[in-house]
């Protein structure tokens, strides 16, 4: 199996801007959207990327989900410290793959997704004020699109000490293509609309550039970041047990609790 990576970033068309970072450090994907006046939501999601790519580059991808803990501690800790960044924090969404198995790490409202079989599935839930009313049933997918608190956060990367990280393993197979993305993609494109773009047959460079060209035709209104991973067949291969096997396990949870109700904190919108 070879694994072709595309991953690419705009500022948008509103912000002044770009908080938002992707690492791309094979086997390990991670895309994270950053918050917090001036300068802070950059530091925020570099921290934090600097941090997961430095312990899992020493430890291996075992220790990813310890990685996004002590990448929470750095990022808390300099906002604490400098006062340049303080409130400053991030969301994170990231994978590692191991042979047929990907480890998912998740925090905020970024977005890991799987497409097979035609269908795209959202692997991740969303840590939002409406993330949470619509799995309460209280919102539809798209009066959240349109919520004026739809950026509030009910978890993130930096707001205290300690953090709660979803941790979750998927099983993968040739034909699948993972995406990850900030909620300047997820927020501008639906996801019916997704999967057409991922169905379309476009490798992953060139869907990475149709997704952020089409978030920003659709008013590109938030920074905009998507990686897609592609699990493609090599000549050897045994073959893919693809097209029959279109359903498949639920993520077995490892750890998933409550996102800390107390905090929402609203991002800035526009400068
Ligand atoms: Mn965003």
């Amino acid at each position: 199996m070879k694994i072709n990576v595309a991953a690419a970033t705009d500022i948008g068309l509103v912000r002044d801007h770009n908080e938002d970072a992707y690492l791309v450090q094979e086997p390990l994907y991670v895309v994270a959207d950053g918050m917090g006046g001036h300068l802070g939501g950059e530091v925020a999601s570099a921290t934090a990327l600097e941090t997961i790519a430095r312990i899992v580059a020493d430890e291996g991808i075992g220790a990813l989900t310890d990685a996004v803990r002590q990448a929470n501690r750095a990022v808390y800790d300099r906002q604490a410290t400098d006062v340049e960044v303080a409130g400053m924090g991030t969301t994170l969404t990231g994978v590692a793959m191991e042979g047929s198995k990907l480890s998912v790490a998740h925090v905020g409202d970024s977005r890991a997704y799987l497409f097979r079989g035609g269908k795209l599935r959202l692997l991740t839930q969303d840590h939002s004020l409406v993330g949470e009313m619509v799995r309460e049933g209280n919102l539809t997918e798209a009066q959240a699109r349109v919520h004026p608190r739809r950026s509030a956060l009910t978890r993130a990367l930096g707001i205290s000490g300690d953090i709660e990280v979803d941790a979750f393993e998927v099983p993968v197979q040739t034909g699948d293509r993972i995406m990850l993305c900030t909620d300047g993609l997820s927020g501008m494109i639906e996801d019916r609309r997704l999967q057409d773009i991922l169905k379309d047959g476009n490798g992953a460079a060139e869907t990475c550039s149709i997704l952020i060209s089409e978030a920003i035709a659709n008013g590109g209104l938030d920074n905009v970041t998507a990686v897609i991973i592609d699990l493609v067949a090599e000549e050897g291969d045994d073959p893919a047990s693809a097209e029959a096997d279109i359903a498949f396990a639920e993520p077995a949870l490892l750890s998933e609790q409550r996102g800390n109700r107390r905090w929402f904190k609203r991002r800035n919108r526009k400068q």
